[in-house]
């Protein structure tokens, strides 16, 4: 599922793409990933021309103008699981589950939103529409500084994994890029952020951002539904030091990589990298049935 390095990449292509294009017409085949009324939805969007592309976290707002100089309108983008934005001839042959179709200039080619699973939204929205929902993101994992980080790390006993994928914390970390940085600061998944050393949480702080510079350089990862907006799957795939390699061999220091369920989403670790700390996120140990 598409984290910020997706989405980032998929920022970066419409720049390249569709940038200065006018929106001819707006096409909805399946209404429900509309946010709000489809018909308004077409009505503010079309005629208007793509003048910038933002993205804060896995959010992504391309800004619209109107000639007529009338405030501008924000398609606001998330692509949810499996959701797909991209710049296609309108000549290609629609895959299954195409959603929203936005025809740029002439028509020749289109803006294409597909979602297999269809978590993923599109919203139409005024300028305080869009500052609203992204007022409630935290600072954007890629431009968060160290001290903000800190600050949010601060007496905080939950584990670190779910703090780091906590969107109203830090936006932008989802599963696989959490994973990874934890295990490139080698830090157990159950630490608690509050307890950190600085030294660690400082660690954390710059794997964090090598991680996703990283994985943004190689457009993302794809396992299997991701694409760019241009069509192509990431590469940063092979790159994977933990995620979704369970059983494997640790390739730091050769340990069988291991698997942990953590509010109902799995982490990936190595027990000898990211060794458990003495005290952890919800230590409360059963309570031993009475003799
Ligand atoms: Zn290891």
């Amino acid at each position: 599922m598409p984290e910020l390095p997706e989405v980032e990449t998929v920022a970066q292509g419409l720049k390249r793409r569709a940038l200065g294009r006018l929106v001819a017409a707006v096409e909805i085949r399946h209404p429900a990933v509309i946010v709000g009324s489809p018909e308004k939805f077409v009505s503010t969007l079309e005629g208007r021309t793509l003048v910038n592309v933002a993205r804060q976290g896995k959010a992504l707002a391309l800004e619209l103008s109107a000639l007529d100089g009338s405030a501008p309108r924000f398609l606001l983008v998330r692509l949810g699981m499996t959701g797909q934005f991209t710049v296609a001839p309108h000549a290609a042959p629609y895959k299954s589950h195409t959603h929203v179709l936005l025809a740029l200039d002439d028509g020749r080619e289109e803006l294409r939103f597909r979602d297999v699973r269809r978590f993923g939204r599109l919203r139409s929205c005024t300028r305080e529409e869009l500052e609203a929902v992204l007022g409630a993101l935290g600072p954007d994992a890629q431009r968060i500084t160290e001290a903000q980080f800190l600050a949010a790390m601060r007496g905080r006993h939950g584990a670190i994994k779910s703090w780091l994928m906590n969107q109203n914390l830090l936006a932008g970390l989802g599963n696989i890029y959490a994973d990874e940085a934890l295990f490139a600061a080698r830090l157990h998944p159950l630490a608690q952020p509050g307890r950190v050393s600085a030294g660690t949480a400082h660690r954390l702080y710059h794997a964090v951002r090598k991680v996703l510079d990283r994985a943004v350089q190689l457009g993302g990862t794809t396992f299997s539904d991701y694409l760019d907006a241009e069509g192509r799957p990431g590469k940063f795939l092979k790159k994977l030091r933990v995620y979704q390699r369970t059983g494997e061999p640790c390739l730091r220091c050769g340990r069988t990589i291991r698997r942990l369920v953590i509010a109902g989403r799995s982490s990936h670790f190595c027990p000898r990298c990211q060794a458990r700390p003495r005290v952890t996120a919800g230590m409360r140990r059963p309570r031993k049935p009475e003799a």
